[in-house]
């Protein structure tokens, strides 16, 4: 494919910074990839992984790069952008990959010269795998990367945004526009309340007294194995997340409470035919996921049985 920028920088070599590194070479949507993360042990790795050219000095890894990508978690990104920002190229791109948009992008707007181009993002696509290591080319495959443009900007603002949309194509994404708010929410439902409720059950049984540790993940093929896959994901970009997306959140939060409720009632009063309304519904969108190609229909998530 054409390359789409000359030189890029990415701030934060983690899982996700680490994957944008690897697939925009394998792709050539670039061609000079400067990396900084503030861990020196990232760094390290980073170097021996060949990412990239990685700096010791966020200013000097931002140098005249024409796209600089923040990865780092949400609670860090006004501390990441404030730590470049004396670097960067008048008209550079800068986005950031924050799976939650409205608090990034005040916090972002606040630090970020006026002569760069904000254009906010975020890929749909993770592992619970973190730093440089967890990486790989393919992550952003067939999957979604929502851009959250501000709105009333400029034709070269419009221009920047496609540039950045052509790039996450290079990288194999379907691309979508959206509000930030909008995303907030859309992304409360699909993947910040889930995690929540896997950081709960998977805690939850391990404090319960009458079922011991070794029981639960003895038999935890029968359903509990599929939660503390999520719940395995990085405790600081978790905790990032639920401080700054606490408003839809906690809407979200509020509505799942009221329905399990009702659950919790209709077993207690045996009513079958709404457990089974219920269930049958749930069952058919997965069945929208799979013809989505968001999953796979093979039976256990497509895993061999040993692995
Ligand atoms: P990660 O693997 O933990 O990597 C983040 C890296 O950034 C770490 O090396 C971290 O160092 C470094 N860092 C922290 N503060 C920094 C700063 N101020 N300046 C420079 N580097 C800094 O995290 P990730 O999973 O790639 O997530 C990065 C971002 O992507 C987050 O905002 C997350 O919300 C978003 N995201 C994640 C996923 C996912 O599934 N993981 C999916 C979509 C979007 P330390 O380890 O020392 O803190």
């Amino acid at each position: 494919m054409a390359m789409i920028f000359d030189r890029i920088a990415i701030i934060g070599i983690g899982l996700i910074g680490a994957s944008i590194a690897r697939a925009a070479r394998e792709n050539g949507a670039a061609n000079t990839i400067q990396i900084y993360d503030a861990n020196p042990a990232a760094r390290q790795r980073a170097r021996e992984l060949g990412l990239g050219e990685v700096f010791d000095d966020a200013e000097k890894a931002v140098a005249n790069a024409e796209l600089v990508v923040l990865a780092v978690p949400v609670g860090a990104m006004e501390a990441a952008a404030k730590a470049c920002a004396r670097g960067l190229k008048i008209g550079a791109i800068v986005t950031d990959v924050g799976s939650v948009k409205q608090a990034v992008v005040s916090a972002l707007q606040a630090v970020l010269p006026t002569y760069v181009y904000l254009v906010p993002g975020h890929p749909l696509a993770g592992t619970e795998h973190s730093g440089p290591d967890a990486g790989f080319a393919s992550l952003f495959q067939n999957r979604w990367q929502i851009l959250t443009p501000l709105a009333g900007q400029t034709e070269a603002y419009a221009a920047a945004v496609d540039q950045l949309e052509q790039f996450w194509r290079g990288l194999g994404a379907n691309v979508e526009r959206m509000d930030a708010d909008r995303h907030d929410v859309v992304l409360a439902v699909v993947s910040h309340l889930p995690h929540l409720i896997a950081f709960n059950i998977v805690a939850m049984a391990e404090d319960l007294e009458n079922v011991t540790e070794s029981e639960v993940v003895k038999y935890s093929a029968s359903g509990f194995r599929d939660f503390t896959r999520i719940a395995a994901s990085d405790p600081t970009m978790w905790r990032d997340v639920f401080l700054n997306n606490k408003d839809a959140v906690l809407e979200v939060l509020g509505r799942f409470s009221e329905d399990l409720a009702a659950l919790q009632r209709a077993i207690r009063w045996g009513e079958g035919d709404t457990l089974y309304d219920l269930f049958d519904r749930a069952r058919r969108m997965r069945r929208e996921v799979i013809d989505a190609g968001q999953d796979t229909p093979a039976p256990n998530w497509g895993r061999d049985e040993k692995s």
